[in-house]
Order: C-alpha cells, then structure tokens, then sequence
C-alpha cells in the first residue's frame, strides 16, 4: 500500500446520507449531494446516490465530466454560477445550474439551443452571506430575462448561507425565502419546482424548528462526507464523522533530526521524540488535519510534516493517520500524489480492497 494515501469507507458515505435523506424527507426536504470536496470522484458519487440522494451536484464542470465519463447518469446540478466560456460543456454534462448573471443565461441559452437541449436555470438570491446571488429586488427582473429565452426554464431559486461571510441561516431565512418564491409565481403565473434552502449549514436550524416551508431542497457536502456541521465542526448525531483517514508515512525517526536549535524548536522533553512525514501543502490542508492522540504539530511545508510525539516512538516505515476537515480533504482529493483507496466492506458485487498493512496508531 502506498503513501500517503485517503482511506475512503463507502459504506459510511452511504449511512450518512441515507441518515440525512430520511431525515429531511419528513420535512419534505430532498438531498442534492455536493460532490466537490472529493473532485466528483465516481464511487464517492455513486455511494451517495446509493445512499438515496435525489440527484448530484458539483462546482466545478471537469468534475462532472469526470463523473459522466464513469458512467453516472444521475441528474447533476452545477452550484458555481457557469463561466461563459463553458456553457457548451455545463449544457451538455448538467441539466440544471445555479445562476446570478444575465449574460451567463443567456450564453446558456444559446448553448442549450445549438445543442438540442432544455437547461434548467436556478436563480439564487443573496441572503447574508455575500458571496453569490442577486439582491431580492433584482430577483424578478432576472426570472423575466431567463423565462424570455429559449433553451433555457426557470427551474427554481436557491440561496446559500455561511460560506463567505455570514454565519448559519436562521430558520426564519427558509420563509423568506419561501416568500420570494410565493411571489416569483404570483408575478408570473409560473410554479417553480425548487426551492433550495442552502448547504449543510442550513441543517441544524431545520432540525430545531421542524420548520416546514416551500424548500423543497438542500445541497449537501460535508454534512455527507464528514458528518460535521460546517459553521460549529459539531458531529451531526448519528452520522460518522470518519469516512476518511490521510495515512502518512514517517521517513526520519527523532535520532537523525537536527538539532532542535538548529530548527527553532522545543527542545523535547521526557519521553517526547519528533517524526518527519511524508505529507505536506502539495497533499493537503496540513492545518485541517486531526492530530492523532499524543501527538503535536511542529510545522509543516510543500514536502515534508514535522510531528512531535509523547510515549510513543514511531520508526521510519511505519504510518499515521490523520482525519482531514473539509479543506484537508479537498485538497487531498486533487492532489496527485494521494493514493485513493477506496473501501467497502458492503456489497459482495463491489472489490474490496483492505490496506494490507493498518497504520500503527489511530486516529483521534
Ligand atoms: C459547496 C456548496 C454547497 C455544499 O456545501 P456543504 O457545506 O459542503 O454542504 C452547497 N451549495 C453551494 C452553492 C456550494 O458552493
């Protein structure tokens, strides 16, 4: 088995979101799986879909390529805004995206004309958090231009909350937002068919209120993945939070280190020794990883993680496992030179494959 390497355990995927799917089903509430933070890896894709997601969703088009040319033909959902210079590609990998601008539109439409096709276009309305989205007075104005266009419907309207500024929604955004649908249809005589509620931070407030409004939808990531709330990092109640493990192997024991001076560094104390691993930034987020328990980190760069260690002394060859955050897991995902190993220990129809040799410590 090579290093490093993320362990990825399927059939915790698939807990999480059928958890998450039956939950917010009784809120009348179906689950798009946001696929981003492991770059529209096909098994991970497909576990959610298993796991009984209504349909898929990315940021990114070369994701979703990358999933369609794994053979997933689920419904996918593009959640950035498209580029203009890719709306051929998004009209032909996705049916729906998530829209702010007008001239996008109407490139989509265009696209979506050339290629035979009828794109769904949601709108999302800025709500607090700053990032994408037309502010509410703008809202009608944008339906009007994308319901004058061909190849293009209005499909819906969305929001997102607590990904640039602004904290969790509070559950009384989901009726404002509701109310900006009401009116989008009185206007027009349209009904829209979704009505997306936000990210995994939309969850905690929907779950305390039992709100049940006209969101029909939420796009969910890291609630799936890693079973944590996004805005707190609280583990979500009966999900795992240990779907994915970073292995790193230790290439230099504390002996052939310099000097603790030479570095800068605490000099180790009693029973403390140091480790250097091969993992650094080129891999992950080193700051989002999960020390495992007696152990500390010294300081990390492109190559190299230093670690100090307490009552364990750990040789060159032997393994460490780490639990990544959403950032460390992105970037562990996309990064070359991190083996995806995938597991699953369900299902007699799918390869497993179990690391040959377990990392010598668990995980915190
Ligand atoms: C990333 C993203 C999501 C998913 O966010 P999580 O916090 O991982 O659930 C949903 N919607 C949009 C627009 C996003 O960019």
């Amino acid at each position: 088995m090579t290093a490093p390497r993320i362990e990825v355990d399927l059939v915790k995927i698939r807990q999480n979101a059928r958890q998450l799917v039956d939950r917010l089903a009784q809120h009348g509430i179906a689950v798009t799986g946001v696929t981003k933070g492991v770059c529209g890896h096909p098994e991970i894709a497909q576990a959610m879909l298993d796991g009984g997601v209504q349909r898929l969703a990315d940021a990114r088009i070369s994701n979703v390529e990358r999933m369609r040319a794994a053979g997933i033909d689920a419904p996918v959902v593009l959640i950035r805004t498209p580029m203009r210079s890719q709306t051929d590609r998004v009209v032909r990998a996705c049916g729906t995206s998530l829209n702010t601008d007008a001239d996008v539109v109407r490139a989509l439409a265009q696209s979506a004309v050339r290629a035979g096709v009828v794109h769904q276009v949601v709108l999302m309305v800025e709500m607090g958090d700053g990032r994408e989205g037309v502010q509410p007075d703008e809202l009608a104005g944008l339906a009007r231009h994308v319901m004058g266009l061909d190849g293009v419907v209005l499909a819906g309207i969305g929001a997102n909350f607590a990904c640039l500024s602004g904290g969790a929604p509070h559950p009384s955004e989901m009726g404002k937002l509701s109310a900006f649908a009401a009116a989008l249809e009185g206007d027009f005589g349209i009904t829209l068919r979704t009505i997306s509620g936000g990210n995994s931070a939309s969850l905690p407030g929907l779950y305390r209120t039992g709100l049940r409004t006209r969101v029909n939808d939420l796009r969910l990531g890291e609630a799936i993945l890693l079973g944590r709330d996004p805005v707190t990092r609280a583990p979500i109640n009966g999900l795992s939070t240990d779907a994915f493990v970073l292995v790193a192997e230790i290439i230099e024991s504390a002996a052939d280190l310099p000097q603790p001076s030479v570095l800068r560094l605490p000099v180790p104390g009693a029973g403390e020794s140091k480790s250097l691993l091969a993992l650094g930034d080129q891999d992950t987020d080193i700051s989002g990883l999960s020390m495992p328990v007696g152990m500390t980190r010294l300081g990390s760069s492109s190559d190299h993680l230093l670690l100090q260690t307490r009552g364990v002394a750990l040789v060159a060859g032997s393994e460490v496992c780490f639990q990544p955050d959403y950032s460390a897991l992105m970037r562990a995902m996309s990064a070359p030179d991190v083996e995806k190993v995938i597991l699953d220990g369900a299902g007699a129809d799918r390869p497993v494959r179990k690391p040959d040799r377990r990392p010598t410590l668990a995980q915190a």
